[in-house]
Order: structure tokens, then C-alpha cells, then sequence
């Protein structure tokens, strides 16, 4: 094959720039940018010819340009973070942006984005202000604690904790509570990070309040315990409580510092799920620093939240790293909304969407597979074999790795593509969808889909499986 004719056959760039579809092009797209898009799709012809001894692959390449390009200029113009369904199941998925916050929250700090807000303007004295007045206050009276403040997550936040108090000092943890998060989020790497001493105590499985009360020495800065949220160690076990760790700070006059984790503000047990300590058993057992993530349990936007005693916080805020770690404006405003939904724990439950999905009854997820399977039946039923199933959803995020919550998901196996591939197609929707695949099918679980997407995943499956 005579490579030197397809190269010649390369139509010209400015021969390319006069064709009428691109021309249309650029009423709407800058020269520059269909240039652009121009000379890649060139380059991949150039390439193609170059690799390829696929005559008929290569005619089509160079046939298909204009296509291409157009192809190519939409995709640098549309936007790259999307909206996604999320049929996985799992509640606080970390790939698909963990805790979903109500629109009631976003509407009411978007009035706040789009225009100045009291940020750090105190109105009533018509001084600076503060930016954690906003939502100290509602804190403070939730949790139980003197005083409150946020950062950009968790991980900062026991960064920030620990550069405070244990700079060139030690700082003492049970070896079963050395806990990795992911993101090399690692206990004694964030205490290397602040100038801290690690002292490990106890074994894996047992620490007792003798390890504890041996390891202190007049160096010691504070006691840690750290939620093992995402693992259990079980079996033959024991652990020092926070009531006792307490006990044991306080005679030797050093706080003691808890990184919960998830921060739960409710007892989630009543609603069937493992018992998952809360912020205010923490606070109320004599904890002197509490940490937790915002967008976990919590159900709100991504921030480290720390409350406590106010001279600790107080010291806290005044350390230079909290200027780099502060939380904006947007993260401000919705913590406060998020806030404002735990005065009423039912209201709570209702209105954040974390809770509303972690307690969605059974009932009202059998209603949802119903009305999506009779919608596929009707458009795609011919195309696929379709089926109700049991299945379990998850916490995930790292928050109560064991528990499975009983929920119903939808069952697909196309007829004419492989199950793969439809999972790959779903993907690439302009919404794209993502559930799991269990024996060569495609599972959707109805726990973290909302009414609204119903339709949207009805269609999808229609381009998908009629294309
Ligand atoms: C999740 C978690 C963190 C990290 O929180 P982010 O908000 O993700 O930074 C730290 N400590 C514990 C115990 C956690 O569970």
C-alpha cells in the first residue's frame, strides 16, 4: 500500500476552514479554537496512516473530518465536571463527590455567592467580623460545646489540632487507632507533618488506661483517640473509653483530642443502623477537641469541623495555619444551613440528604423499581432481560464499613450489546450513570436515586440500547 497517497489525500487546513459546516463553526467558536481542533484531527490522520495498513480504516478517517473536528471542538467547550447518577448505592461515594447537600442549601448560599455577604463584617457592631461567628453559635448549641470552628476538611483539621498542641512534644495514641483514611492520610504521617511525637500504646487489639497513664511524662502535650471509622477490629478486644481518657487528661492537665470521624450529630442506631458514637457523647463525656468531616454523616459540604473547650479553640484559631486552611465563603454558608436542619432531629432526617437516604424505607424504594421498571419494560423490554431484585446498599466514605442496608435495585442484561458495554455507555451519557455489576448484570440500586433521575436513566437506556 502506497502510503504517499493517503498523505496526499490530507485535505489542507485552509481548504478545511472554507468548507461550509465549518464555517458555521466559527459564527459560534473563535478561529482559534476550531484551528485547534483542526490541526489535532490532521495530526490523528497523520497518525493513523503512519500506524495503520487498514486502507479502508484510513479512507474513513479522511472522510469523516469534518465530523471530527466538530466532535473535537464540542468536547474542549463542554464542561468536564457533570452531574451523575448514582446507582452504586453507597450513600457517601468518594469518587462521586460524597455527601450530597439539599438545594434548600445551595439556593440560600448561592443569594450569598452572587452578591457581598457579612462575611467577616460584623453588622451589629459595623466592624470586622468573624467568619466562623456564622455558624458557631448553631454548633456550639448542638454539639454542647463551649465553642466551635471549621476548616477545609478533616485532615486539616487534626493537621491544625496537632500543630497547635504537640509541636516538639508527644502526643499519645493506641496502636489500635493508627488509622489510614486513603489519600495518604495516614495518624503518625499527619503527626511527623506537625513536629509531633508519636507515642504508640496498647497493642492492636487491646489498650488499656495503664498504657496510657505509663506513657505520660512531662512532654506529653495531649491524649488522641482516633475513630476507627472505616475498619473494626473485633474479636478479643478492648479499648479505653472517652470517659476514661478523660479522666486520665485531666490528672496530668493535658487535653485529650478526638478525631471522630464522621461526625454524627444523631443516634443512628434507632434507625436500625450500628451504633456510631456521637459529636455530642464526645463533648458531654469531657472531651476537650472534637474533629469530624463535614461532608460524611454529617451530611453537608466539605469542611473539618472542630469544636470544644474555648481555650483550645481560641489557641487554635489564632494559629497561623488556620489562615491557610480557612474554609470560603460558599463552605460557610452551607455549613450553616446544614446546621440549622439538626434543631429539629426530624426535620434533620427529612431534609439532609444523607439521613433521607440512609433511612429511606424499604417501601418507598420498592415504589421507585417499580415505576423504572415498568418505564424499561415499556421502551427497552424487548432489548434486554429485566428484573426486581434484593440487594444491600452501603454507607461508604469510610463511615460504618459493616453495615448493609436492605434495598431493591433494578437488574439489566441487554440482548445485543454485552453488559460491559452498556455499563461503558451509560457512563458516557451527557448524564452519566453509575451502578455496579454483579453475575453479567447491570444493577441499579434505587437507595440513592432521586425521583427526578427516574426518567433521565429511562432515556439513556433507550439511546444506549436502541443505538
Ligand atoms: C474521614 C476521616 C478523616 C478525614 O476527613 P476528611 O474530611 O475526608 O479530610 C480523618 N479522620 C477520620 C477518623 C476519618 O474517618
Amino acid at each position: 500500500m502506497d502510503k504517499n497517497i493517503f498523505y496526499r489525500n490530507i485535505p489542507k487546513v485552509d481548504l478545511i476552514m472554507e468548507y461550509d459546516e465549518i464555517k458555521r463553526l466559527s459564527e459560534v467558536h473563535t478561529r482559534e479554537l476550531i484551528l485547534n481542533s483542526v490541526r489535532k484531527v490532521m495530526e490523528d490522520i497523520r497518525d493513523l496512516i503512519n500506524s495503520s495498513n487498514d486502507e479502508e480504516e484510513i479512507k474513513n478517517k479522511i472522510n469523516n473530518v469534518v465530523a471530527d473536528i466538530i466532535i473535537d471542538v464540542n468536547k474542549f467547550i463542554s464542561f468536564n465536571m457533570k452531574k451523575v447518577i448514582n446507582g452504586t448505592g453507597t450513600i457517601l461515594h468518594t469518587n462521586l463527590g460524597r455527601a450530597v447537600i439539599s438545594k434548600e442549601s445551595i439556593e440560600k448560599a448561592s443569594k450569598l455567592m452572587t452578591g457581598f455577604s457579612n462575611l467577616e463584617y460584623n453588622l451589629e457592631l459595623g466592624e470586622r467580623g468573624s467568619r466562623y461567628s456564622h455558624f458557631e453559635k448553631i454548633i456550639t448549641k448542638i454539639t454542647g460545646a463551649e465553642s466551635a470552628m471549621a476548616v477545609n476538611n478533616n485532615a486539616a483539621a487534626v493537621l491544625l489540632i496537632l500543630s497547635t498542641f504537640a509541636k516538639n512534644k508527644e502526643v499519645i495514641v493506641s496502636r489500635g487507632e493508627l488509622v489510614e483514611i486513603g489519600g495518604s492520610f495516614r495518624v503518625p504521617d499527619i503527626m511527623a507533618q506537625s513536629n509531633g511525637h508519636l507515642v504508640e500504646v496498647g497493642t492492636t487489639n487491646k489498650t488499656h488506661v495503664y498504657d496510657y497513664e505509663q506513657a505520660i511524662n512531662e512532654n506529653t502535650a495531649a491524649l488522641l483517640k482516633v475513630h476507627t471509622s472505616n475498619y473494626k477490629i473485633v474479636g478479643f478486644t478492648e479499648s479505653v473509653s472517652v470517659e476514661e481518657l478523660v479522666n486520665i487528661a485531666h490528672k496530668n492537665n493535658i487535653p485529650l483530642i478526638e478525631d471522630i470521624g464522621s461526625g454524627v450529630l444523631i443516634d443512628l442506631s434507632k434507625y436500625g443502623l450500628d451504633y456510631e458514637p456521637t459529636v455530642q457523647e464526645s463533648i458531654k463525656a469531657g472531651a476537650d477537641i472534637v474533629c469530624f468531616s463535614g461532608d460524611k454523616l454529617l451530611g453537608g459540604p466539605q469542611a473539618g469541623i472542630i469544636v470544644g473547650k474555648k481555650q483550645y479553640i481560641d489557641k487554635i484559631k489564632k494559629h497561623p495555619l488556620t489562615r491557610a486552611l480557612r474554609i470560603d465563603k460558599f463552605t460557610a454558608a452551607c455549613l450553616e444551613c446544614v446546621f440549622h436542619e439538626y434543631i429539629d432531629e426530624n426535620k434533620a432526617i427529612k431534609n439532609v440528604p444523607v439521613l433521607k437516604m440512609i433511612t429511606k424505607e424499604l417501601e418507598e424504594i420498592e415504589i421507585q423499581a417499580l415505576n423504572l421498571f415498568n418505564k424499561l419494560s415499556e421502551s427497552i423490554g424487548n432489548l434486554c432481560e429485566l428484573e426486581i431484585m434484593d440487594c444491600e446498599s452501603q454507607i461508604g466514605g469510610g463511615a460504618l464499613p459493616l453495615q448493609r442496608i436492605k434495598s431493591k435495585c433494578i437488574s439489566i442484561m441487554p440482548k445485543n450489546i454485552s453488559t460491559s458495554s452498556l455499563e461503558k455507555k451509560l457512563r458516557m451519557q451527557e448524564t452519566p450513570i453509575v451502578g455496579r455489576i454483579a453475575n453479567d448484570k447491570f444493577l441499579i440500586d434505587l437507595r440513592t436515586i432521586f425521583d427526578d433521575e427516574i426518567e433521565i436513566i429511562n432515556e439513556a437506556f433507550k439511546e444506549v440500547l436502541n443505538s
